[in-house]
């Protein structure tokens, strides 16, 4: 088998032009296929990074990302909430054009629920050009077993099915979502290994760490993909007394439990780091960095200087920490600050191995070195754009101008160059502005359909109703 997939990456590469000097053999790592890894967060706030700012929360190891590599100042998710965000991230494409438009409800029978099939997702676009994929952490891509992430192009699943789960060892008492007793809480299951159930005994963030560890330890010599979809610090709050004890001068008791979170998955970006640099893989591995969506008013998290939280279209809702590192291919401590996308990340992999990409599903993404590395000094994108089904909410940025429309917010029309805090509503003195860019957001909402599944909050209304 080891065979077969070295001969298919040999054969990647020469077609690739990614490496021209196979001829060194096998021992020369940084002529080989570039390895990717996402190290992806859970409702992060834009400035609980240090490499936003933050002088309370420490996250060294993930600054080391930015400050080794590129800071996006302007980087975005495609949606405000975890499910619909991962979705764009992982097909590169707005996830509105296949229906996954919302959470998805908590029922493993739902056979709607999750990931359409006919979509590609980055594990899948990798593989016919020799790469391993992982996904470590939270799925969220669907909880019936024809969304398995074995079954979408990742060899190796660790982690959970559902879109949250609980931190401590002790509290996994349930065996699977599949068998939850009535009234059992589905952030209390064990967790998976491919298919089968494991018994953990580490706080979840460091074993979710330790497997990221091992499985670049075991697949050093292949091209890899990993996704280390960490859930922290995304809810309950929960962290074990050593982390509290590292962030003791914060008092607010919530927001230390919060940043003592961000110091586990910080501790695990070091070990990463720490072993790719050990292995000599260093510099034939790109690494991004960002969150899914902006912090959560619900817990303390800080989205400043952005106005609102996960879910709104806000700035604080969509634009997140964002950087990406690759010694040696992209320039060390660079700013970069034209807007970027999530949806971007597969355009660049894709771009990067030659992956063939189905004429049916283009990307909406694009592939980010040539900005990245001063080639191209244009924009990557000239217009974002976001909708809400469910909110009745549609958002765009063109430029420097932004525009929401919403049944929930209003109507908004802002100039992110002089207000990045978006406090001047310049509808009054601008509706051309706003309208152009309205017509602009509604042609393309043209494109998209409707969720194709029941959400959680259907769900959760539904629930309360026959309570
Ligand atoms: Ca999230």
């Amino acid at each position: 088998m080891k065979t077969l997939r070295n001969f298919i990456c040999i054969l990647a590469m020469s077609v690739t032009g990614v490496s021209t000097a196979i001829e060194h053999g096998e021992q020369d790592k940084t002529s080989k296929q570039p390895n990717f890894i996402i190290i992806l967060t859970d409702d992060q706030g834009y400035a609980d990074v240090g490499f936003n700012g933050s002088n309370d929360i420490r996250t060294p190891n993930i600054d080391r990302i930015a400050n080794e590599g590129t800071k996006f100042t302007n980087g975005y998710v495609s949606y405000a909430v975890c499910g619909p965000s991962r979705a764009g991230l992982l097909t590169g494409r707005y996830q509105g054009r296949f229906g996954f438009g919302r959470n998805p409800v908590i029922d493993p029978t739902d056979t709607k629920a999750g990931m359409p099939l006919e979509e590609q997702m980055i594990s899948e676009v990798l593989k016919p050009v020799g790469y391993t994929s992982s996904i470590i952490g939270k799925w969220h891509m669907g909880l019936h077993p024809k969304f398995h992430p074995n079954k979408r192009g990742f060899d190796h699943f660790y982690g959970f099915l559902n879109g949250g789960h609980d931190y401590l060892p002790e509290l996994l008492i349930h065996k699977d979502i599949y068998s939850l007793p009535k009234g059992g809480r589905h952030y209390a299951t064990k967790l998976n290994h491919n298919s089968e159930i494991v018994e953990i005994d580490e706080y979840l963030t460091d074993e979710l760490s330790h497997e990221a560890v091992k499985f670049i330890e075991r697949e050093q010599d292949n091209p890899f993909f990993l996704y280390l979809a960490y859930n922290a610090p995304h809810g309950p709050m929960q962290a074990t007394q050593n982390y509290l004890d590292r962030n003791k001068h914060i008092k607010n008791k919530k927001r230390q439990t919060y940043a003592a979170m961000i110091t586990a998955v910080d501790d695990g970006v070091g070990q990463v780091l720490a072993k790719l640099k050990a292995l000599g893989l260093d510099e034939n591995t790109m690494v991004f960095f960002l969150s899914d969506n902006g912090g959560s008013r619900k817990h303390p998290s800080s989205n400043a200087p952005l106005r609102g939280h996960k879910s709104d279209y806000f700035e604080g809702g969509i634009h997140v920490p964002f950087a990406v590192r690759w010694p040696g291919k992209i320039p060390a401590g660079q700013i970069y600050e034209n807007s970027v996308s999530s949806l971007d990340i597969l355009g660049t992999f894709a771009a990067l191995t030659n992956a063939p990409i189905a004429k049916k599903r283009p990307l909406d993404g694009v592939n980010l070195m040539p900005y990245i590395t001063g080639k191209d000094k244009g924009l990557p994108h000239d217009v974002l754009f976001w909708r809400n089904f469910d909110q009745g909410t549609l958002a765009t940025r063109r430029g420097d101008s932004k525009v929401i429309h919403s049944k929930k917010d209003g109507d908004h029309l802002y100039n992110l160059a002089t207000d990045l805090s978006e406090t001047r509503n310049l509808i009054e003195k601008s509706n051309a502005q706003f309208e152009q860019q309205k017509a602009e957001v509604k042609a393309w909402e043209q494109e998209l359909i409707d969720p194709v599944f029941r959400g959680l909050r259907q769900f959760k209304k539904k629930a309360k109703k026959n309570k």
